[in-house]
């Protein structure tokens, strides 16, 4: 089925890949794996979607789906699922990301609660993916203690889950510049870990 991409988050996996960090990528690539649009149209074989509705694509868009792993449900295919971007698909032709004006694609497909507006969809589908699968994993909530390293673009996602979750959440950060913001956030404590003479020198943290 056809989604017309209304938001595209940034995430810093696409710096990753533009810059070949993570070993030699495809190129012409189009970046992009926290999709959110509109169904605008839907082929024959679609059964699970219609044209209108509101849906968000995010790290993966296929696998082999017969597998023990993608059986039980989880993204670890043992054949190889296929990212968003950057990777290869099943076809053998190349797949294009979220920074385009629409994308193909059933499989991976979540539904967007009308109560969530597109613009602030689009992050949770790495970003709050990424910290809500070890938060539910772990059992992140009441009477339990969460702590997370780091207030970037994942941490401040993983604050406000795990504060929904109901746990009482510390950051740990290399200093306490960030400190009112993570307050603000939700979380309970917020501590440096270096000493206020080096986080003066040390470079802001890229996460
Ligand atoms: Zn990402
Ligand atoms: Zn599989």
């Amino acid at each position: 089925m056809l989604i017309d991409i209304k938001f595209g988050g940034i995430c810093h996996l696409d710096i990753h890949q533009v810059r070949e960090g993570w070993g030699e990528a495809i190129f012409p690539m189009v970046p992009g794996h926290e999709i959110a649009g509109v169904v605008c149209e839907v082929g024959p074989g679609v059964t699970k979607y219609k044209v209108g509705e509101r849906v968000g694509v995010g790290c993966l868009v296929d696998s082999c789906r017969e597998c023990e792993s993608c059986k039980a449900g989880t993204a670890l295919c043992a054949g190889g699922a296929v990212q968003t971007c950057n990777g290869i698909g099943r076809d053998g032709e190349p797949t294009y990301g979220g920074y385009a004006t629409h994308v193909v694609v059933e499989n991976f497909v979540v539904r967007i609660p009308d109560g969530l507006s597109l613009d602030v969809a689009a992050p949770l589908l790495c970003a709050g993916i990424t910290t809500y699968a070890p938060l539910k994993q772990w059992g992140g909530g009441p009477a339990r203690k969460v702590a997370v390293v780091g207030l970037g673009g994942l941490g401040h996602v993983g604050v406000k889950i795990a504060k929904a979750l109901g746990a009482e959440v510390t950051v740990l950060s290399p200093s306490l510049r960030k400190k009112d913001d993570g307050l603000k956030l939700g979380a309970d404590h917020y501590y440096a870990t270096s000493d206020r003479r080096r986080s003066r020198s040390s470079p802001a943290p890229s996460t």
